[in-house]
C-alpha cells in the first residue's frame, strides 16, 4: 500500500468515528475540539485518553500510546501493521453493507406474520422493544437482489458472508439481530442450525454502551433473555452471546468498579452454571463483583419471564443471588 493510499484510508475512517463504533465514549471537552474519555486500551479509571478529531489522532496519558487510526486498530485489535490494515479496510466495506442489510431485514419483519408470531410466542411483543433491538426478518431469496440493486458486488457480498457461494441468501427464515459489525440470525425452521453469525467476531457485549452506566449489571447468554428482561424493566442488562466471553467483552465489564449480576441458563446438564463460575472466578481477580443468579431448573430468563415470571420475581432471584 502506498502514501497516498494510506491517507486515503485514514480519510475513510475518522479516528473519532471509528472509536465511537468501538463504544469508546468522550467523557469532557477541551479546548481546540479535543476530548479526554477513558482508555480503551488499559484499565483506565478516570479519563486519560485524548483525542483529537481534527487531526485524526490520539494519545493517552496513561499508557502512554498514541497514533492514527492503524496505529489503534494494531493496538487495539492486537495485530500487526498489515493485519490493521486488512481489518479497517474489511470495516470500511462491510459497515454500509451491514446497515442497508439490517435496514432491509427490518422492512421485512413487518412483512411476514410466522417472525411476528414467533416473536410474541418469545415474549417480544411491544414495538418498543422490536425497535429498541432493531429486530428484523430474513426470509430468503431477496437480500441479494435488493443489495445488488443498490450497487453492491456480489463478491463483496459473499466476502460479508450474507451470500453463499452459490449465490443464495445466507439467512433464510431468520429473525436477525444487528450486532455490532455482525448479525445475529435465530431460525425459524427446526431443520436449520438455530443460531448463525456472519464470519467474523461476535463484537463486544450487546449494547453495552446502555448497560456500561449502571453500578449494576445483569449478564445473560442469549438475546431472547435480553429481550425478557429489558420488557420487563431491566435496562441494566447486556448480553454476550453464549456464555464463552470473548477478550472484548471480558475488558468490557471490567472498565470500571461494578457488581455483575450472572444469569445464564439453568440447564439440566449444568454447562451454564459451570460457565458461570468460571467467569464469576475471574472477574473477582480482576476486582469485579460477581453474583450467580439462581434460576428455577431448566429455565433461562427468558423462559422465565414468558412462563409467568415477573419483575418483582426476578429482583427477589437477583436479591439471592450468591458470590
Ligand atoms: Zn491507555
Amino acid at each position: 500500500m502506498n502514501r497516498q493510499a494510506l491517507d486515503d484510508l485514514k480519510q475513510q475512517i475518522p479516528l473519532m468515528g471509528y472509536l465511537q463504533a468501538h463504544d469508546w465514549h468522550p467523557a469532557r471537552p477541551l479546548s481546540r475540539g479535543r476530548w479526554m474519555g477513558l482508555c480503551p486500551l488499559h484499565g483506565d479509571h478516570k479519563p486519560s485518553f485524548l483525542v483529537d478529531p481534527n487531526k485524526d489522532l490520539f494519545y493517552c496519558y496513561g499508557c502512554g500510546r498514541g497514533g492514527d487510526v492503524i496505529r489503534f486498530a494494531e493496538i487495539y485489535h492486537q495485530v500487526k501493521f498489515s493485519q490493521a490494515l486488512a481489518l479497517l479496510r474489511q470495516w470500511r466495506g462491510a459497515e454500509p453493507l451491514l446497515h442497508e442489510t439490517a435496514r432491509f431485514y427490518r422492512i421485512q419483519l413487518h412483512r411476514h406474520s410466522e417472525p411476528v408470531a414467533y416473536l410474541y410466542q418469545r415474549g417480544v411483543r411491544s414495538l418498543a422493544l422490536i425497535e429498541h433491538m432493531r429486530i428484523g426478518y430474513a426470509p430468503g431469496g431477496c437480500l441479494r437482489g435488493w443489495l445488488t440493486e443498490l450497487g453492491h458486488s456480489l463478491p463483496a457480498l459473499r466476502q460479508a458472508g450474507l451470500v453463499t457461494g452459490v449465490g443464495y441468501d445466507a439467512y433464510v427464515r431468520r429473525i436477525v439481530f444487528p450486532l455490532e459489525g455482525n448479525l445475529y440470525g435465530r431460525s425459524l425452521s427446526a431443520a436449520a442450525p438455530p443460531h448463525r453469525f456472519l464470519p467474523g467476531a461476535k463484537g463486544g457485549l450487546y449494547s453495552w454502551a446502555q448497560a456500561q452506566a449502571y453500578p449494576e449489571v445483569i449478564l445473560v447468554e442469549g438475546l431472547f433473555d435480553y429481550a425478557a428482561l429489558w420488557e420487563a424493566g431491566f435496562h441494566n442488562v447486556t448480553c454476550s452471546l453464549g456464555t464463552h466471553l470473548n477478550a472484548r467483552q471480558f475488558r468490557q465489564l471490567c472498565d470500571g468498579p461494578r457488581t455483575v449480576y450472572l444469569a445464564f441458563d439453568a440447564d439440566p446438564n449444568g454447562s451454564g452454571q459451570q460457565a458461570a463460575q468460571g467467569l464469576s472466578r475471574s472477574l473477582r481477580e480482576r476486582g469485579i463483583l460477581a453474583r450467580l443468579v439462581s434460576l428455577p431448573d431448566g429455565h433461562d430468563p427468558n423462559s422465565f419471564f414468558v412462563q409467568g415470571g415477573d419483575a418483582r420475581q426476578f429482583q427477589s432471584l437477583l436479591e439471592a443471588a450468591q458470590p
